[in-house]
């Protein structure tokens, strides 16, 4: 998938989005309200994009201790590598 003109990361579906914007959120500590909180369809390339405006996807919400569980890995992941 070569580039959008939104400049944005092109995702194939929309459960490669979701799962990308969760490994994001887990990687950046953001503050509420701030960030990539969902996935759209763009139809400029037909392909899912991050997006910071609009509701929060409900995979944020219920996955919120998934998503904990990913910061703690790469955490972990990150003291590796020191
Ligand atoms: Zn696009």
């Amino acid at each position: 998938m070569s580039g959008c003109s939104t400049q944005k990361i092109c995702y194939d579906s929309k459960v490669i989005a979701e799962e990308a914007l969760m490994q994001n959120r887990a990687r950046n500590n953001y503050a509420a309200g701030q960030g990539p909180i969902n996935v759209y369809l763009c139809h400029i390339c037909n392909c899912y994009h991050f997006t910071s405006k609009g509701e929060p996807s409900d995979l944020l919400k219920t996955d919120k201790d998934r998503i904990d569980r990913l910061r703690e890995a790469s955490y972990w992941e990150d003291k590796f590598r020191k």
